[in-house]
Parts: C-alpha cells; structure tokens; sequence
C-alpha cells in the first residue's frame, strides 16, 4: 500500500499515519520528522533546513526530492509506506511519480480557524507522541515517557498562518494533480472525532 496523506499542517495527518502504518505494518514517512531530527543532531542538511521550517517556508524543492527517493528506496519501504507532508509542490509531485507509483493521495478537509486552534495547542515530546494542551490538564511532561513536552517553534501563531498561506499558494494545487489521476480521496474532518475520521479512513482503504 503506497500513500500520500494531502492536508494543510495541523489536519492529522501525523495522527492517521501512525494507525495506518501499524494496519499495513509499512513506515511513515514524514519528511518534517526527517527535518526535526536532522535540526536535533546539527547535521549540514539540518542546518540548512532550519532556515526555512523555523519562517514557516517550504525548504526548497532540491533538498527535499532526494532525501525522498533515497528513503523509499529502503528495503523496508518494499511493501508500502504512508508519505505525510510530501509531496508540497508540483514539482514534487511530478519527481515522485518519475520514481514511484502510488494507490492514492488522501486528502485531510479541515478549516483553517479550527487547525490555528490545534496547531496553537500542540505539544509534542521527542519520543514522537504528539498532544493538545486541552487534554493535558496543565501537565507539562509526556504521559507516555515522561520526556518534556514543548510547543514547535514552527506551531507558533504568527508561524502557522504563514504555513497555512503557503500550504494554500503551493500545496493545494496538488489536489487538482491527483484528482486529475483519479488517485484523489477526499475524507472532510469538519465536525469529527479521530475515531470518526479514522472509521472513514479505513473504509477507504478497504475499498483500494
Ligand atoms: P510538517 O511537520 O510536515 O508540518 O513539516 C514542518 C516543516 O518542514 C514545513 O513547514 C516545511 O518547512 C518543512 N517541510 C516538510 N516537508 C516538506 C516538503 N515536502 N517540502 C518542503 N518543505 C517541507
């Protein structure tokens, strides 16, 4: 099962992937994650990235299509993977069709106000959990590892009303793309839980 998971940051699209990689037992692949390591441990790629992420700008095209390609190209990406935040440009889109082919492109509706109240309430820990300050009940450390939970820089207000500005300017185009294909699922999260969501999905995937 190959997927890309379409969606403005902040839809859940980190959320869905993990259950529907722990269905296919296939990895996610988040290209942000991919960042926020490399940032973590000061590599060159690391560095050059933080550049952009902390803008809330898209890093460029050339960086990112080769770190794609090389990942997929693992042995453990043989039977599937779920990509989340890649593709975000054309361009993009247009590299990983030259290299892969996919079952479809799952796109995550949401409005925008709701996402700015989520993204401004996200905590995440290092061990990868993600959480929304509204259920933490003034906790401050990580239910699952204990670890120090802390908010994104990039998830700051005045940073995700860029993200969402660029997502609209460079990443919704791509909806066209794959409709265009006839790769294009669209699941609208308006008003719903993530297990109302989740049952969507996986009545998606069971049809693919
Ligand atoms: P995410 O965790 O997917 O919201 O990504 C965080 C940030 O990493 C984005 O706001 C971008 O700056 C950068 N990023 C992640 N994926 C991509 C991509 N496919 N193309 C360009 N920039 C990306």
């Amino acid at each position: 099962m190959k997927l890309i998971l379409l969606g403005a940051p902040g839809s859940g699209k980190g959320t869905h992937a993990g259950r529907i990689c722990s269905r296919f037992n296939i990895p996610h692949i988040s290209t942000g994650d991919i960042f926020r390591m490399n940032i973590r441990g000061n590599t060159p790629l690391g560095v050059k990235a933080k550049e952009y992420i902390s803008k809330g700008e898209l890093v460029p095209d050339s960086l990112v299509i080769e770190l794609v390609k090389d990942r997929l190209s693992q042995a453990d990406c043989s039977n599937g993977y779920v990509l989340d935040g890649f593709p975000r440009t054309i361009a993009q889109a247009e590299a990983l069709a030259s290299f892969s082919e996919v079952n479809a492109a799952i796109e995550f509706i949401l409005d925008h106000d709701v996402i700015i109240e989520r993204v401004i309430g996200r905590r995440v820990c290092q061990c990868g959990e993600t959480y929304n300050v509204k259920f933490l009940n003034g906790r401050l450390d990580c239910p699952k590892c204990g670890g120090k939970l802390y908010q994104r820089d990039d998830d700051k207000e005045e940073t995700i009303k860029t993200r969402l500005e660029v997502y609209d300017k460079e990443t919704a185009p791509l909806v066209d793309f794959y409709k265009e294909k006839n790769l294009l699922v669209e699941i609208d999260c308006n008003g719903k839980s993530i297990d109302e969501v989740a049952t969507l999905l996986d009545n998606v995937l069971n049809e693919l």
